[in-house]
């Protein structure tokens, strides 16, 4: 569910009409909407009352301050994949002991920059960065709670680019070598092993590789408290899908994804973290473009917009499907026709959507890609040399520009010149 939905024959995010911010800020813009951020953050915290917990929001998804500060409000936690990520929930005000750091390849400054800051724990990934962690605690004084993250060789049954549970996958360390890892971490001086983490995948549309992933931890839980290790937490990652097709089958609902946590590890005891990122913010965004051209080719249709990979990358990259609806909405009897929808960009990559079936649009009218607000904005570059996109936060019947548009002045004066130039 989200907040876009038609008015008066325009679309509107929330009680805002989006030509309204297309009049102040131009296009290509995101738009989020707030009301669909919190909804999604409560589902499941919601879903997993009754136990401990903290939903900590991966905000690798959509990691603008005002996104942060707004879920952080209603108590999330962060999981942060960089220094970077953990200097913006800083600066958002995000309590430290609500900021989980994972992340495969943690540079000892990254790793520095949160022992003398401060975190909830950190999720290690190898023996060579729990040594080396170790070691950075140790110098700063400090004992850094950890949890390791183990790969449950499970075949999440999502995109290959995103699934990360299988042993040929970089993440984590083998489940079957867990014991003698947790082991030699139990016996470093600067570490306080609080619990076990696990990430299988993202854009999971089936609760079942979920399911044997938890079980598996929750029998390593067992095996390591025989162990003599106070395992008390578990991190048990992100991943849930949306559906990006509407009308398609959706995926399960976090309702049902809390009650299978619950099912699956709830007679452990252990307060449970869970880092969802897409499922909060992907429903909650759009991306949207201007028609600059509308091209006849010869049995091809195209709609060249004003958008293009650089801005949305996801169907270059994932070869993912976003619907693309009009702003204005089209008369009930508007016919439809085929078009490929595509960018200015000088790449055949850089085409959203081939075969499209939209009512004629022309020069200048306003279409809306839906489900934009995961991993849209974040993946954004200025190739072709086109000015970072923008971002918009609509609450109720307010809007606020939370990223501007770089004029192309403050693009390109970023370049600097060799003296010998
Ligand atoms: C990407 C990632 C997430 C979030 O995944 P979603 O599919 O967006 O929910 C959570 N945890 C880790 C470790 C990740 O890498």
């Amino acid at each position: 569910m989200d907040h876009f939905t038609y008015h008066n024959g325009v679309l509107y995010a929330e009680n805002v009409a989006l030509s309204d911010i297309v009049a102040k800020v131009g296009t290509p813009l995101y738009v989020y909407s707030t009301a669909t951020l919190e909804r999604h953050f409560r589902l499941f915290d919601d879903a997993l009352s009754g136990i401990d917990h903290l939903v900590c929001y991966a905000m690798k998804a959509a990691s603008n301050q005002a996104i942060i500060k707004t879920l952080a409000a209603l108590g999330a936690g962060m999981d942060v994949v960089s220094g970077g990520e953990y200097m913006r929930a800083i600066k958002a005000g995000v309590p430290t002991d609500r900021i989980v750091f994972s992340g495969v390849g943690k540079t000892h400054q990254e790793m520095d920059m949160i022992i003398q800051g401060g975190v909830r724990q950190v999720n290690v990934e190898s023996e060579p960065e729990m040594v080396l962690l170790d070691k950075a605690a140790q110098r700063h004084g400090k004992k850094i709670p950890i949890t390791i993250r183990v790969n449950p060789d499970v075949d999440a049954k999502t995109h290959a680019k995103i699934a990360t549970g299988k042993s040929e996958n970089k993440f984590g360390i083998p489940i079957a070598k867990a014991r003698d890892v947790y082991a030699t971490a139990g016996r470093l001086k600067s570490l306080d092993v609080v619990g076990i983490d696990v990430h299988i995948g993202s854009q999971l549309t089936d609760l079942e590789p979920f399911a044997l992933a938890y079980r598996k931890v929750a029998e390593l839980t067992e095996m390591l408290r025989a162990d003599g290790h106070d395992i008390r937490r578990l991190d048990l990652g992100g991943g849930l899908g949306i559906p990006y097709v509407r009308g398609n089958q959706a995926p399960p609902l976090p309702e049902d994804y809390g009650a299978m946590i619950k099912r699956e590890v709830g007679h452990l005891g252990c307060e449970v973290e869970i880092e969802p990122g897409r499922l909060i913010a992907g429903n909650a965004g759009l991306l949207i473009s201007s028609v600059i051209y509308l091209k006849e080719g010869e049995g091809r249709n195209f709609l060249i917009l004003d958008a293009a990979m650089n801005d949305l990358i996801r169907p270059a990259l994932y070869e993912a499907h976003h619907d693309i609806i009009p702003v204005k909405e089209p008369a009930a009897d508007a016919k439809y026709e085929i078009f490929d929808v595509v960018g200015p960009v000088c790449e055949t990559g850089d085409t959203f959507a081939r075969n499209c079936a939209l009512h004629r649009l022309t020069n200048g009218d306003l279409v809306a890609f839906r489900s934009a607000g995961a991993y849209g904005a974040v993946m954004a570059s200025e190739y072709n040399s086109r000015p970072l996109v923008p971002e918009v936060l609509v609450k109720g019947d307010q809007f606020a520009v939370i990223r501007p548009r770089p004029t192309l002045e403050e693009m390109i004066n970023r370049d600097t010149i060799p003296p010998w130039l």
